[in-house]
């Protein structure tokens, strides 16, 4: 449920609510506003616990949450969140992440970084550990792999995203990233969702290809509830009964969870179509229909690249997405997140 406290309540009145919560059994999330305070408490036994409550001093009403989430809800965080990677807001415009699927080695994942930053990204991506369909395909290059991204991220003035997929790699991950992927096929890891939700590293979670949008926020609801409340939501595309393309580009999650929740939205059309002459489209419709952002796979030479090749565009295409993007975001009173213009 969430605590409503009055206009001018007093920090006295603010931290007695927050401790009679947890003295309750159940956890507190305090959110600040700009008016007036909202506690969040999860976890609440109905309607004894918002009795209690709302006979408190500074308490102006008490709001059951009624979806299965509670602090990914909009009702609990009524503005859209905000989510700071490495110097760069992911949901304060539309931000651009571009890079190899895999971290190849130094001289290619430098062309590549070099040519994203030059034509827009602001974030670079890149995999150190990949989540191969196959055990003979290129499994990534590990914590070797992690370094050259941190490394090509400091060179080019770009924040560094990558995915986690064992619960062991999650602090070499933390150490080396700005933001920590969970990709599709561990949407529902839920261990390795607590874990990442216990470091303070933003996370970026992609919706399963099987999962529907309601179990993708109960997936977002194990991160927030580990107090990571550095959370983006990303479509990847699902599994239906066409198969031309990889997956489908499911659009209409994009507004659904924009609607049901606060925190940012991005899309990958890259995973979602497969192929490289679609993914501007797909990027497009996403950011038409709401999108935060836009993770690509760009690669200088495709037909060389160890991983996903078909589906990576090459540098001049990604600067046409770009400039399709930024048209798209402009019409609808959006901007394009800019690069850091600076190293932290
Ligand atoms: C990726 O982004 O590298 C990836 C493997 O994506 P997904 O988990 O969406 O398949
Ligand atoms: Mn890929």
């Amino acid at each position: 449920m969430i605590v409503v406290m009055e206009h001018g309540a007093t920090q006295a009145q603010i931290d007695h609510v927050r401790d009679r919560i947890v003295a309750l059994g159940l956890s507190a999330h305090l959110s600040q506003g700009e008016f007036r305070a909202i506690i969040g408490a999860v976890g609440d036994k109905q309607p004894e616990h918002q009795a209690i409550l709302e006979a408190m001093e500074g308490v102006e009403r008490v709001v059951p949450i009624m979806k299965p989430y509670k602090l990914a809800s909009r009702e609990f965080h009524e503005a859209d969140s905000v989510v700071d990677v490495g110097g760069v807001p992911i949901g304060s415009g539309v931000t651009l992440i571009a890079g190899p699927c895999a971290i190849e080695s130094r001289e290619s994942l430098w062309r590549i970084a070099e040519a994203v930053r030059a034509r827009g990204a602001a974030i670079l991506r890149g995999g150190a550990f990949k989540p191969r369909t196959s055990p003979y395909s290129f499994q990534g290059l590990g914590v070797e792999g992690l370094k050259l991204l941190r490394a090509a991220g400091d060179a080019f003035g770009m924040p560094v995203v990558t995915e986690v997929m064992s619960i062991a790699d999650v602090d070499v991950v933390a150490q080396y990233a700005d933001m920590i992927q969970i990709g599709a096929r561990n949407v529902q890891n839920f261990n390795l969702l607590a874990a990442v939700g216990e470091t303070r590293r933003p996370v970026l979670l992609k919706r399963g290809f099987a999962t529907t949008v309601a179990e993708f926020l109960m997936s977002a609801e194990y991160v927030l509830s580990r107090g990571n409340r550095s959370l983006v939501l990303c479509e990847r595309g699902i599994k239906t009964f066409e198969t031309e393309l990889r997956y489908t580009f499911d659009v209409a999650a994009v507004p659904l969870i924009k609607h049901n929740t606060h925190l940012p939205v991005i899309v990958d059309p890259s995973h979602a179509c497969g192929r490289r002459e679609y993914v501007t489209a797909l990027a497009l419709a996403g950011v038409a229909a709401g999108a935060d952002g836009v993770v690509v796979e760009v690669h200088d030479c495709p037909e060389a690249a160890l991983c996903d090749g078909p589906q990576a565009l090459l540098p001049d295409m990604f600067a046409e997405m770009t400039r399709q993007v930024g048209a798209v975001a402009k019409a609808l009173g959006r901007e394009l997140v800019p690069a850091r213009t600076t190293r932290l």
